[in-house]
């Protein structure tokens, strides 16, 4: 095959494995910086172009898109997905992940376990959010935060009254949801490729830290999981539509209960902590997903 992976830097590690598990498989792999593709949009002959260049010959490619980038990203995602290319995630299950309350209304309907969580607008609702929630300590999450920024743990009723209200005084979109004391500042990583699990590391934050995030000082370390643990993850990634994902969740007393998927999940954390060739079976997947054939039009 020819595999594009559309990447910001072929240097990150991520990239840098798949590139390698591609070679490796023997297949031609080129790094195309998302940022640079730009497009011809007709019905008679879509086309990408890339520095001067006209990309052709590509069977699949490979989005590693950064959240900062999604509106982009996609738009050149779609595009190759116009063009026939075959897509190891799809542009419109990336929109749907890239949108934290939207993933959790997906996850809801399909009635994947996660904590009880509110959104609001108006500060006038604020208390009756609070007490649907279950009420104070709360943790608070923008939006459109990543890697733990963005991610408040309110202790008190007081507290979370006016987190929430400076919030909304500034028109962030946040949403308030119930804080799970028991997972101990420690959540579960689950790799998801296809239909099955393929590694998990629980990621453990410094002393004193409610949040896990390896950007934030958290320590990761293989794990194992649950039958349950498993097949939330695998549900999540199927309501999702990913193929390729990292589904986060936090054990509680009364199960796993997803926070969030991602549909760009980094690679080196969870290689280390396993010691799997992560890239190589996420390589061998889409081989097998490309050989099937593709929707005629793909919905976008
Ligand atoms: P981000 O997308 O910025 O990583 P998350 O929603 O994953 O934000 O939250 C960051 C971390 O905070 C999680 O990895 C977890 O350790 C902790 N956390 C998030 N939500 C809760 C919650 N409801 N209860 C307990 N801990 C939480």
């Amino acid at each position: 095959m020819k595999i594009a992976i559309l990447s910001r830097n072929k240097n990150l590690y991520s990239t840098r494995r798949l590139v390698e598990a591609a070679q490796a498989r023997g297949h031609e792999v080129e790094v195309i910086d998302t940022l640079r593709c730009y497009m011809n949009i007709t019905s008679e002959r879509p086309s990408m172009h890339y520095k001067g260049e006209d990309l052709v010959g590509f069977d699949a490619v490979i989005p590693r898109i950064g959240a900062s980038i999604t509106f982009y990203g996609t738009a050149v995602l779609r595009q190759f997905e116009v063009m026939g290319l075959h897509p190891l995630n799809d542009s419109i299950a990336i929109k749907r992940a890239r949108d934290k309350l939207r993933s959790l209304q997906l996850l809801a309907r399909k009635g994947v376990g996660m904590p009880a969580t509110g959104f609001a607008r108006n500060p006038d609702d604020i208390d009756d959010v609070l007490d649907m929630v279950g009420g104070a300590p709360v943790v608070i999450k923008l939006l459109e935060g990543t890697q733990g920024i963005g991610v408040v743990l309110a202790e008190t009723k007081k507290a979370a009254e006016s987190v929430i209200q400076a919030f909304m005084g500034l028109n962030a979109n946040i949403m308030v949801q119930e804080f799970i004391k028991e997972a101990g500042g420690a959540d579960i990583r689950c790799l998801v490729i296809g239909d099955r699990v393929v590694a998990a590391m629980k990621r453990q934050g410094p002393e004193g830290e409610f949040r896990s995030n390896l950007h934030r000082g958290g320590s990761a370390k293989v794990i194992k999981i649950t039958p349950d643990e498993r097949a939330a993850a695998v549900a999540a990634a199927k309501a999702m539509g990913l193929q390729v994902c990292g589904v986060d969740m936090l054990r509680s007393k009364r199960g796993p209960l997803i926070m969030e998927v991602n549909s760009s999940p980094g690679l080196k954390g969870i290689e280390s902590a396993s010691g799997k060739d992560i890239a190589g079976l996420i390589i061998q997947h889409l081989e097998k997903a490309s050989s099937k054939p593709r929707a005629k039009k793909p919905r976008l």
